[in-house]
């Protein structure tokens, strides 16, 4: 994997850096914005897409309905300018591919420089995801550390020149956390914005067991 690059230098051209990221969002937490928000700033990312899936590929636990997930990110990026979420995998019936979401923007914007942001423990999992050649060759993977996750010597990924390690001061922060949290009654301030808090209270969300 290449070294971290932090804020590095890049020329000023008329390319257009776009960074994504896809998940369930089930629901969004800090955990999300920070790494997102990390990768913009040490990539000199325009913009970065947040795609709520309509159907997880490996579902986990309770499921929020998707317009719901959609509009708590919608909520918690409401203030940044720089952060924007997409209907596309929202509109897929079934699960959402990340090769799939890539080939739609790379068609539709074939000026844009793609930076998927995706968290360690999913690329951990890269050798499974559907077409990885594919996704690397359209767009160069920003990996995001995420507490307790680690890189283990033999990654494959290590050493490719289109995947970037991103080491943030890390939150060890999950949806299923939040989840877990809420079904037990405690507390999620402080974990998620506040208007992500008072969605899940008003929808009465993450009420069953179902991990
Ligand atoms: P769940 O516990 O339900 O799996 P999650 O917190 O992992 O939820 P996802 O929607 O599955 O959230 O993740 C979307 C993307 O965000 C993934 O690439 C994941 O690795 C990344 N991500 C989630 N939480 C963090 C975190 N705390 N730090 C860095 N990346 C994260
Ligand atoms: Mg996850």
């Amino acid at each position: 994997m290449n070294s971290t690059i932090g804020k590095r230098k890049v020329p000023v051209t008329a390319e257009h850096r776009i960074g994504l990221m896809g998940g369930a969002f089930n629901p969004v937490h800090y955990g999300h914005l920070a790494a997102a928000e990390e990768a913009r700033e040490s990539f000199l990312l325009e913009r970065v897409i947040f795609l709520p899936c309509s159907q997880p590929v490996w579902p986990k636990g309770e499921l929020a309905d998707a317009e719901i997930r959609f509009s708590m990110v919608a909520l918690a990026i409401a203030e940044n300018k720089t952060f924007t979420c997409s209907r596309l995998e929202l509109e897929r019936s079934g699960p959402s591919y990340t090769a799939d979401t890539l080939r739609f923007f790379h068609a539709s914007h074939p000026d844009w420089r793609l930076f998927f942001i995706t968290g360690l423990d999913a690329v951990l999992e890269f050798g499974s995801w559907r077409d990885p050649e594919g996704v690397l060759e359209l767009a160069e993977l920003l990996v995001v550390t995420r507490p307790p996750y680690q890189i283990p010597p033999s990654f494959p990924l290590s050493g490719n020149l289109r995947v970037h390690l991103i080491r943030t001061p890390g939150l060890a922060l999950s949806s299923s956390e939040i989840r877990d949290r809420v079904r037990s009654g405690r507390s999620i301030r402080y974990l998620v914005p506040p208007l992500v808090a008072a969605t899940i209270a008003k929808e009465n969300l993450y009420q069953e067991r179902k991990e």
